[in-house]
């Protein structure tokens, strides 16, 4: 399995995970002809991409699915409400392969679990997906949890990020940048801050602190807002943590950035 981000934060969210019998995105918040762009350094093209899975409706995660009418062989995986939600926007029919929310199911050679998140969409989830198997020695089993867009972190989310190889979790604000923004009115910062918001750098740092899982070997850390966050801040915030998780390597996404590929041990 390969895994990479192509890009992450409000102005869109998609990335990039490659099994043997799978090429799938996570989210599609850029339009077609950028996502295009986004593959192309890592060999890839949306002619080769098989599907999508949704973790929401807004527009950084799902924007780009009008433009991806032209790509009619790209199956979307959404729950209902969040497949209505994204349809009510569109003029054409995606390719819907609709879930239950907490339900897992196989496609392809990709195991793929969804778990519901706190956050202000119809019905907003995050993903575990996993291949291979515990014991197997030529297909050991390999997971990656996806964590982006919640106010909080209730127990449902500590256990999806437990065991798995890598963690992809949002550290969207600084608290004091947010609160000295002087763009945003204060009703948007209430929703930012708020339960069904975004985690902040330190509410991200806890999170991950009280799970601190052995298998952990690599966390990206994602969604940074452009304006209420910086890569300065979310070094501060995660210093000591990283010095506690030294197994573990630490990756901050920063806006208009794609990481290199990470291959599955
Ligand atoms: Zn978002
Ligand atoms: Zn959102």
């Amino acid at each position: 399995m390969r895994f990479c981000i192509l890009g992450s934060g409000s102005s869109g969210n998609a990335a990039l995970l490659v099994t043997e019998n799978a090429r799938v995105l996570v989210d599609a918040g850029f339009s077609a002809r950028r996502l295009n762009a986004l593959l192309a350094p890592f060999g890839e093209s949306l002619d080769r991409i098989d599907a999508v899975f949704l973790t929401h409706e807004h527009g950084d995660h799902a924007g780009g699915i009008g433009s991806l009418k032209k790509f009619p062989h790209i199956q979307f995986f959404a729950n209902a409400a969040t497949a209505r939600a994204v349809q009510s926007h569109l003029e054409h029919r995606p390719d819907w392969q609709l879930f239950e929310t907490g339900t897992r199911f196989r496609f392809r050679d990709l195991e793929v679990e969804s778990f519901a998140v706190p956050h202000d969409a119809q019905e907003p989830v995050g993903f575990r997906f996993a291949t291979g198997h515990d014991g197997d020695l030529f297909a050991p089993r390999r997971s990656l949890t996806w964590l982006t867009d919640l106010g909080h972190a209730p127990q449902n989310v500590r256990e999806a990020i437990r065991g798995c190889e890598v963690v992809v979790v949002e550290a969207n604000h600084c608290p004091d940048l947010l609160r000295n923004d002087t763009k945003r009115p204060w009703s948007l910062k209430q929703r930012i801050g708020g339960r069904h918001g975004h985690l902040s750098n330190e509410a991200a740092r806890a999170l991950l602190a009280e799970v601190a899982s052995p298998q952990w070997r690599r966390i990206y850390l994602t969604h940074l807002s452009r304006e209420c966050n910086t890569r300065a801040a979310v070094e501060a915030a995660f210093a000591g943590l990283r010095v506690s998780l030294a197994a573990c390597e630490f990756s901050i996404v920063a806006p208009g950035e794609s990481t290199p590929v990470y291959e599955f041990a």
